[in-house]
């Protein structure tokens, strides 16, 4: 068997054998196949597809390709895990983990980083100051085992293979693509050793699916994975056709989830949130009724403990905690630039993939691998669909410290909102519950 015939076989549409797939991510994981191998067979893979059979098979050699987390032996309590398909100004990981860590179910997750125009967990939380997402495995396990929660990135030597094709198919517009994003995702989530999880699954403009069809059928492929892998999967569907909440960038989403913490949830962020952590605690077997479970999220919101455990994480894992109780100590941006509406009417639409882009230009995140991501840079949007907007009205802020930016990134954020004369309604956070 040879690379070269496996790229040929893909690019000529044919189906892949169990072991063309594992030869395939052996060999990149350890080097013997290079990047422009890989590329041309990703981007086969993008444009030709995958049965249900190769994602399968792609997604457990994926999570073989690296060690495997037992979890059993720090805690028997059910772990569930959480993973989003990417959206843009997405902190809900940020918000629902403590909130399910305070409810006494078990938080051990990674999280990964940026991927074309969506934002990533991980650079989102390294913007407090002085937490480490990296901390080995030991560490890993000891804070859940010590405090209920860890919060980490994509380190550790799970699904090595994973990490590389990430990083390959966020180089080569190879993101949005079912079998690449299913595989992607299930082969962390089995190396990590989860039982139990609910997808966050993404779909509108600033998502990868970008219509329900799409999001429907990865939805579907996760589930199968899944079961074929003796894991349980949900999926709750929710609308990329607006940034979540308001924020949108490292800190500046950081900012939101800690007011959101502390009760100041914006609507869709709290509908969204509430949803995800509703079947998270059902599959947890921690309540039995939707209702039941809500009430749960409420308490230890109003009580203060989710963010009490919050502020453990980020202690624990070396941050400033002087950063949540006072949020305004992260620095801010150079140069904050209101984007003003020049005709009146009803925010029809919000191109959302733009503004991602956008935020990934003004500083968010990478244009290449190599860049470094600017904490504070971002977009504060001010207006949400339906709303109706009078002429001088703020429309959003852009938040940069790179004043060459101001310009082109100002006269794009203007277009990427369309309104219209007409009443427009708002829009639905939560479109639907896929198990
Ligand atoms: N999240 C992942 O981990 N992988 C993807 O491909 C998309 C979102």
């Amino acid at each position: 068997m040879n690379i070269l015939s496996i790229i040929a076989n893909k690019r000529d549409k044919k189906v892949l054998s169990k072991e063309e797939i594992e030869f395939f991510v052996n060999g990149y994981t350890n080097g013997t196949i290079t990047d422009y191998q890989a590329a041309a067979l990703v981007m086969a893979i993008y444009i030709n597809g995958m049965t249900y059979k190769e994602t399968t098979d792609l997604t457990l050699a994926m999570a073989n390709s690296g060690d495997m987390i037992d979890l059993s032996d720090i805690t028997d309590k059910i772990i569930v895990d959480k993973h989003s398909t990417g959206g843009v100004g997405d902190k809900i990981t940020i918000i629902l983990m403590p909130i399910i860590a305070a409810l006494g179910i078990p938080v051990a997750k990674m999280s990964g980083r940026g991927l074309g125009f969506t934002g990533g967990t991980a650079d989102k939380l390294d913007s407090i100051p002085g937490y480490k997402t990296d901390i080995s495995l030991e560490e890993f396990k000891d804070n859940v085992r010590d405090i209920g929660i860890s919060l980490i990135t994509t380190s550790l030597n799970l699904a090595p293979a994973d990490k590389k094709i990430y990083a390959l198919r966020d180089a080569i517009a190879c993101t949005a693509n079912i079998p690449l994003i299913a595989s992607s995702i299930m082969s962390k989530k089995i190396a990590s050793g989860a039982q139990k999880i609910v997808i966050d699954l993404t779909c509108g403009d600033g998502a990868f699916m970008k219509n329900i069809k799409e999001a429907k059928t990865l939805a579907d492929t996760m589930i199968r994975i899944g079961r074929l892998a003796k894991r349980e999967v949900r999926c709750v569907i929710t609308n990329m056709d607006e940034p979540v909440g308001y924020a949108i960038g490292n800190s500046l989403e950081v900012v939101e989830a800690i007011k959101a913490l502390k009760g100041d949830m914006p609507e869709d962020v709290k509908e969204i949130v509430y949803a995800l952590g509703t079947q998270m605690i059902l599959m947890a077997g921690k309540a039995t009724s939707q209702v039941q479970a809500e009430t749960m999220i409420a308490e230890v919101i109003n009580s203060g403990q989710a963010l009490i455990k919050f502020e453990e994480l980020v202690e624990r894992q070396g941050g400033d905690i002087t950063y949540i109780s006072n949020p305004d100590k992260f620095e801010k941006a150079k140069h904050i630039v209101p984007i003003v509406a020049t005709e009146r009417g009803a925010l029809k639409t919000i191109k959302t993939e733009m503004i991602g882009n956008i935020s990934v230009y003004l500083g968010a995140g990478r244009m290449r691998k190599e860049d470094e991501i600017d904490p504070a840079a971002g977009i504060v949007m001010n207006q949400k669909i339906g709303n109706v907007v009078e002429v001088g009205d703020v429309l959003a802020y852009i938040h940069t410290n790179d004043e060459s930016k101001i310009d082109g990134a100002a006269r794009n954020l203007k277009e990427a909102f369309i309104l219209d004369p007409k009443r427009v309604a708002k829009s639905k956070p939560v479109l639907g519950i896929i198990k």
